[in-house]
């Protein structure tokens, strides 16, 4: 019993120690997220506009209903979106809008400071999401 008690505080102790800290002094100090961190959302662009070619699927298949597309078509006759919206107050980070596209328009970044003041800045519109 005493030799259990003996190990359990040897562990606590042992995190106490230089180097064993498993947290950081955030904003100072911030982890780097892994591979696999779904953040915001951004939308690639190409060499004049962005690749999105307004083909629905992603709102079609988004859970939370929280991505707005309107599209329209340019003087080539080639489409895109018009509007491109995601309100990120809606959104479940599930990152299925990203799997369904099929030009790799969209992709998730490890961004994840996303606080705001107001609840319109959480909707983020084409322009903020090409950035
Ligand atoms: S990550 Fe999920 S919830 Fe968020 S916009 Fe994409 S599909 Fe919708
Ligand atoms: S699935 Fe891709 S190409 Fe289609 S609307 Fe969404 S981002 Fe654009």
């Amino acid at each position: 019993m005493f030799k259990e008690f003996i190990q359990g505080l040897s562990i606590t102790f042992k995190h106490l120690l230089p180097g064993h800290s498993t947290t950081v002094q955030y904003p100072d100090e911030r982890l780097t997220p892994s591979p696999r961190f779904r953040g915001l959302h951004r939308l690639v662009p190409t060499q004049d506009r962005e690749k999105c070619v307004a083909c629905y699927l992603c709102p079609t298949v988004c859970p939370a209903k929280c991505i707005t597309v309107e599209s329209a078509e340019n003087e080539k006759g080639e489409k895109y979106p018009q509007v491109y919206e995601i309100d990120l107050l809606r959104c479940i980070f599930c990152g299925y809008c990203v799997e369904a596209c099929p030009v790799e328009a969209l992709e998730m970044t490890a961004e994840y400071e996303l606080a705001n003041f107001h609840r319109e800045d959480f909707k983020f519109n084409k322009k903020r999401l090409l950035k």
